[in-house]
């Protein structure tokens, strides 16, 4: 094993080659509408890219307003990807006001959509935009990349398709991971009540449902009246486990744990990588994040 030392000797040394190929060859610049497609892009693109997302760690892609230094970010790229599945419904106006001829990649192109259940921030056009919580579906993700960055840059074809192929190893071990965790989950635990529903493709290629609290609003924050529902219905389906977001009130959280005896589940990341010193800096961390807090809410 490498000492800590020896790793940042080589991370420098690395830091070093890195800066002379750059210098020898510019950097293709890809612009991702959000920070989970851009961490998809440099696992592709490695160091022959520089890819910057719009709506960066933490941030709600749903609603964002793009700023005027965003059309330049735009103006200046070879290449504009998209989640597509009306996801980003600022994007087309963004791309024509930055007068960017760079394509428009849909990353999502050829992933089978689910519709929308309703309800998660506003209309995605009747198709739920979070194919991502599919790793099968990231796998069509990273083959659209790796497609388009070679059609903007043709010289780099085998880089492309060496790092899209390493990549794409890891992503079927992770999947693997997932599905190996859900099984040891007991069947009839694998439900929990949660107010996202960003979690369609997660639930039909995990098989954990995630049922929705009846007569709550997902979006405001819950009330004391809302609890009440939640806990009828929490007793009704025996459910082993709530994810509630929008209950800041840890006494309100206390008290359906307590008279539900349902386990409290940590933060599920759906639509955002946190920040590099957060739990979920890269997308494999953040489907390992969300898989070991249910794991750990629904196991016996
Ligand atoms: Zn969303």
């Amino acid at each position: 094993m490498l000492s800590k030392r020896h790793f940042l000797l080589a991370s420098a040394a690395c830091a070093i080659l890195t800066a002379t190929s750059a210098l020898a060859q510019e950097r293709v610049k890809v612009v991702a509408t959000f920070s989970i497609l851009a961490d998809l892009a440099k696992n592709v693109g490695g160091d022959r890219i520089d890819v910057e997302a719009l709506v960066g760690p933490n941030g709600d892609a749903h609603v964002y307003a793009p700023a005027p230094a965003d059309a330049k970010k735009v103006a200046d790229s070879k290449v504009v990807l998209t989640n597509g599945l009306g996801f980003e419904g600022w994007i087309a106006r963004l791309v024509k006001a930055s007068g960017s001829k760079a394509p428009i990649v849909v990353a999502s192109g050829g992933v089978k959509a689910r519709k929308a259940d309703g309800g998660h921030d506003h209309d995605h056009g009747g198709s739920d935009p979070h194919a991502w919580q599919s790793v099968a579906n990231v796998k069509t993700y990273v083959n659209n990349i790796r497609d388009a960055l070679i059609a903007a840059d043709p010289s780099g074809k085998q880089a492309y398709e060496a790092n899209a192929s390493a990549y794409l190893a890891k992503l079927d071990a992770l999947d693997r991971e997932l599905k190996a965790a859900v099984a040891a989950i007991p069947p009839d635990r694998r439900r929990i009540i949660s107010t996202h529903d960003a979690f369609g493709y997660f639930e039909e290629a995990y098989g954990i449902d995630f049922i929705a609290p009846q007569g709550v609003s997902t979006e405001a924050e819950i009330s004391a009246r809302d609890v009440a529902r939640i806990i009828t219905q929490v007793k009704q389906l025996k459910l082993p486990a709530v994810f509630l977001e929008n209950v800041t009130d840890p006494r309100l959280m206390q008290r359906i744990a307590q008279e539900t005896g349902a386990r409290i589940g940590g933060k599920l990341y759906s639509d955002a990588l946190t920040e590099a010193n957060g739990d979920a800096p890269e997308y494999i961390s953040l489907m390992r994040h969300n898989i070991r807090q249910i794991s750990a809410a629904l196991m016996r």
